[in-house]
């Protein structure tokens, strides 16, 4: 495949400024980040796609090169084809842009490093189910959850070790976590560096383990979490929590509490994105005389007009009855939707008078004047 234009990739002008690629750099990052993507191939490879064009751009002598030659301009060793071949070659390159971000929402922002480069544990998330009705969608609630989790070990405080000086530094790394070998190959010297193998990258040997927690620094057990879900969220939506899911080995991040939201049915109100549907049935005096009626909102009972001559499929919008956008702007309405209810049986009297109305012209339908007016409603209504 065609590699893409670099300055496409990051969304800048040719002319961008180091601040300036630097923002949309974090911008992309952000959007493929790993965590927020977990499992997500395509966005992992935008994910290094974005990192190989900031590693150019953000080098003043790479990106002359790259502009007068383009890609050719590389060559393979300084950052041409597939220079990441993983997300964590990315995390220890540019770590330092996702610390001083500040972003507090996802908790695996350059953590799976430190920046010494020794590897730091992290706990895994936590999915939980949060089941909301419609008026604390409408309202935003706070709910607490018990969670069964791994929470650090009280015993060592979550290091793991049973004395203070339990970890020794390793030997074969000497506690920078990885090895780097120099090779001479047909291309010149090469430097790799990978993780240490006798401490699995995280710098320091566990000599003297935990009792409790046999040397994981986490144990079994409950975690009350509240957390507040904002007013306005949907069936399927996830809220993530940073820091509130498992807790890591031996005093690493903990993983994310992720909340699924799903909503239960109102007994009376059918949700459409942010408006309300509400199916009013009147009597056939109520539609031809007129009337009020009460009916249901997310706030209460309220009390409508009816018009005297109103047809079934008529639709009263009530602005801003409906629930709350989830970020904050606007609201939607209540839609209440007409119907006539027609007795399935009648008895003698009852016959009669229909039998009587059913002689004047003034009941006979004319369904150039009513239906008009309702395809005209059920169009606006639907194309909207
Ligand atoms: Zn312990
Ligand atoms: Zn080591």
């Amino acid at each position: 495949m065609a590699k893409r234009d670099f300055y496409e990739v990051l969304g800048v002008q040719k002319n961008a400024s180091q601040d300036e690629i630097k923002k949309a750099y974090r911008k992309q990052a952000l959007k493929y980040h790993p965590d927020r993507n977990p499992g997500d191939k395509e966005a992992e490879e935008k994910f290094k796609e974005a990192a190989e064009a900031y590693e150019i751009l953000s080098d003043a002598q790479k990106r002359q090169r790259y502009d007068q030659f383009g890609h050719a301009g590389l060559g393979g060793a300084a950052g041409g084809s597939g220079h990441f071949t993983n997300v964590e070659d990315i995390f220890s390159h540019f770590g330092d842009i996702f610390s001083d971000f500040g972003f507090g929402g996802f908790g695996g922002f350059g953590s799976s490093r430190s920046r010494g480069g020794q590897r730091v544990n992290k706990g895994s998330n936590l999915r939980v189910k949060v089941i909301l009705n419609l008026e604390e969608i409408a309202k935003g609630a706070e709910k607490k959850l018990k969670l069964n989790k791994y929470v650090a070990c009280d015993e060592c405080g979550g290091s793991g070790a049973r004395s203070r000086d339990g970890y020794s530094t390793c030997s074969t790394c000497n506690g920078s976590g990885h090895v780097t070998r120099i090779a001479n190959t047909m291309l010149g010297r090469m430097q790799t560096s990978s993780p240490c193998p006798t401490c699995e990258g995280e710098g320091k040997i566990l000599k003297d383990r935990c009792l409790k927690c046999h040397g994981e620094g986490i144990v079994k057990g409950e975690d009350i979490v509240k957390i507040n879900i904002p007013a306005g969220v949907g069936e399927g939506m996830q809220l993530n929590v940073a820091g509130k899911g498992n807790a890591a080995r031996r005093g690493g991040i903990n993983g994310d509490l992720l909340v699924l939201i799903e909503e239960e049915k109102h007994p009376e109100l059918i949700r459409d994105g942010n408006d309300l549907i509400y199916l009013l049935y009147l009597s056939v005096p109520q539609a031809a005389l007129g009337d009020t009626v009460e009916i249901p909102t997310i706030e209460g009972k309220v009390k409508i007009k009816i018009e005297p001559g109103t047809q079934p499929g008529k639709i009263l919008r009530l602005r801003g009855k409906g629930l709350p956008e989830v970020n904050g702007y606007g609201k939607g309405d209540l839609l209440v939707n007409i119907n006539v209810w027609i007795p399935r049986k009648l008895n003698k009297d009852e016959q009669k008078v229909i039998e009587k109305l059913n002689e004047s012209d003034n009941f006979k339908p004319s369904p150039g004047s009513a239906e008009k007016g309702f395809f005209d409603r059920m169009r606006n209504y639907f194309e909207q």
